[in-house]
């Protein structure tokens, strides 16, 4: 089979082994940026102009598009999704799993397990939000931050009320939510594919932080799950329409909470902590399941 990745960088751990696991399972694996993807649409069907020749004979692309590209990266995927390319994960499951609130509605509505969270809109209710949220400590997080970079904790009363000003006069998106602090800086990651957890590791953060985030200095270990952490992991992912997922768990002292559904988690850490061949996994779960247009909006979503 001829398959895509769309990633800016062939040279990421996570591109070049899913190049390495595709080419060993015997597939022609081509790399193209999403930036450099042209997409023309007309009355006739729609095409994908790459470095100057037509994208053709694909049987199916893998996503990896970083949240600084995410417009540009969807758009070019559902172009992929009305040539009818099986796409591992879909552009609207991506597109839902950027935004932090609107993940966390769908995973409340078919009651997975969440840390509390408040969204509001006038400074008017601040006090009642955060009160809502069980009073500081509190975390603050902006909606579409990755990599731990857009969450805070803070510690007091006032100290919440001031980061939700400073949020307020940049105009930024956020939700607060309950501190789960008895997870001691820890969370688990959850490798979904299709309906299994493949692999797992739990994230400890560094000395005097909070967020488990690797890049945050975070370090990982393998995990062992319980029955009920895998079963939520596997149904956030299906929630979130998401064959492929990074479901990040927090273990609170009334059970797993889901923290967010990642739709392209990095492959190094997860195969480095628990030995398993995470790419590998991908490419067979490909060969099962791509068909041409066999997605479920064909871009229409
Ligand atoms: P990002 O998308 O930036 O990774 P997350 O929501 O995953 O944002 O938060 C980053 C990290 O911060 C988590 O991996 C976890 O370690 C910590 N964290 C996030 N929310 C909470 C919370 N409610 N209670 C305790 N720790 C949290
Ligand atoms: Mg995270």
């Amino acid at each position: 089979m001829k398959i895509a990745i769309l990633s800016r960088n062939r040279n990421l751990y996570s591109t070049k082994r899913l190049i390495e696991a595709g080419e060993a399972k015997g597939h022609s694996v081509k790399v193209l940026d999403p930036l450099r993807c042209v997409m023309t649409l007309s009355s006739a069907e729609p095409q994908i102009h790459y470095r100057g020749s037509k994208i053709e004979g694909f049987g199916a692309v893998i996503p990896r598009i970083g949240a600084s590209i995410t417009f540009y990266g969807t758009a070019v995927l559902r172009q992929f999704e009305m040539m009818e390319v099986y796409p591992l994960n879909e552009s609207v499951a991506i597109s839902r799993s950027r935004d932090k609130l609107r993940s966390l509605q769908l995973l409340s509505r078919k009651g997975i397990g969440l840390p509390v969270t408040g969204f509001a809109h006038s400074p008017d209710d601040t006090e009642h939000m955060l009160e809502k949220c069980g009073g500081a400590p509190l975390i603050l997080k902006l909606l579409e931050g990755t990599q731990g970079k857009g969450v805070v904790l803070a510690e007091t009363r006032k100290a919440a009320e001031s980061v939700v000003d400073a949020f307020r006069g940049l105009n930024a998106n956020f939700l607060v939510q309950e501190f789960i602090e008895e997870a001691g800086g820890a969370d688990v990651r959850c490798f979904v594919i299709g309906d299994k957890v493949v692999a797992s590791m739990q994230r400890q953060a560094a000395e005097g932080e909070f967020r488990s985030n690797l890049h945050r200095g975070g370090s990982a270990s393998s995990a062992k799950i319980t029955s009920s952490e895998r079963a939520a992991a596997v149904r956030a992912a299906k929630i979130m329409g998401l064959n492929v997922a990074g479901v990040d768990l927090i273990r609170s002292n009334h059970g797993p909470l889901v923290l967010e559904v990642n739709s392209s988690p990095g492959l190094e850490g997860i195969e480095a902590a628990s030995g398993i061949d995470v790419a590998g996994k991908i490419i067979d779960f490909i060969e099962k399941n791509a068909r041409e247009g066999r997605t479920k909006t064909r871009g229409k979503g």
